[in-house]
């Protein structure tokens, strides 16, 4: 069985005060959990990350990241730039991204070929909206959006990204997907990496991501192919972060 893991997204939220407490207290319930977890923080807070959580059991990364290696990109952050915060994640492709910065999947593969260049690991968010869910396009637009990072990924490195199902209807709307629509998703995600690399997608963990919380965390990761969550609004109260992580079956 994959291990799971929880990775919260901090978004655009946070001070230093605050992130102090935030994650003091989430290091403190993390014992014996036998999740991993992880915080993807704004830019601006990754040495906080660091000094705090280096040793730990949590790890963190970054919520967005360059395409480009350097140079005149006025307001970009590079991949190289946060490794050197020693990052393990770096989400790519969030749809708060793709919505509104525009970000195209052809980019979004370009992010996840720079992280994955600079050593660490790209957290890939697929995802339908609202108008595609309701028409019943889930598959073939997750599907498209994965296609994309695929074609430009090097087959043998698969074994070093992530994804995660994150329909656009469900991220902070309290709704969520079915443990069997999700599922069902994450299962066609798996078949479509396992055509380029069946070894990676049988390690690889598949992330749910939309209003996952202590009451529902449960019955979703304990479907077969949904290794754990990416989450938003409950990941900035330790308590809400912390009963994800221990309802793991
Ligand atoms: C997210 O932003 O990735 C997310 C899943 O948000 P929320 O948990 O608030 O729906």
């Amino acid at each position: 069985m994959r291990p799971k893991l929880v990775v919260g997204n901090w978004k655009m939220n946070g001070s230093q005060v605050a992130n102090a407490n935030l994650l003091a207290g989430i290091m403190a319930g993390m014992n014996g959990s036998g999740v991993s977890c992880a915080v993807c923080v704004p830019a601006p807070y990754l040495a906080q990350a660091q000094a705090m959580l280096a040793g730990s059991l949590v790890a963190w990364g970054a919520q967005d990241v360059s395409a480009r290696q350097a140079g005149a990109f006025t307001g970009e952050i590079s991949a190289d730039m946060l490794a050197e915060f020693a990052c393990r994640y770096v989400i790519c492709g969030h749809s708060e991204r793709r919505a509104y910065h525009c970000e195209s999947s052809e980019l979004v593969a370009k992010k996840a070929v720079a992280v994955l260049n600079a050593g660490m690991t790209p957290i890939i968010c697929v995802g339908e909206t609202l108008a595609q869910h309701e028409a019943g396009e889930a598959l073939p637009v997750v599907t498209a959006q994965l296609g994309a990072a695929l074609a430009l990924i090097d087959p043998a490195l698969l074994t070093r990204i992530l994804i995660s199902y994150e329909p656009v209807w469900a991220i902070g709307t309290g709704k969520t997907a079915t443990p069997a629509m999700a599922q069902a998703v994450h299962a066609q995600l798996r078949a479509q990496v396992a055509a380029k690399n069946a070894v990676a997608a049988e390690d690889m963990q598949i992330l749910y991501g939309g209003s996952m919380k202590p009451d529902n965390a449960r019955q979703l990761m304990a479907q077969p192919d949904i290794d754990g969550g990416l989450i938003g609004g409950a990941a900035l109260k330790a308590e809400d972060f912390l009963g994800i992580i221990h309802a793991h079956v």
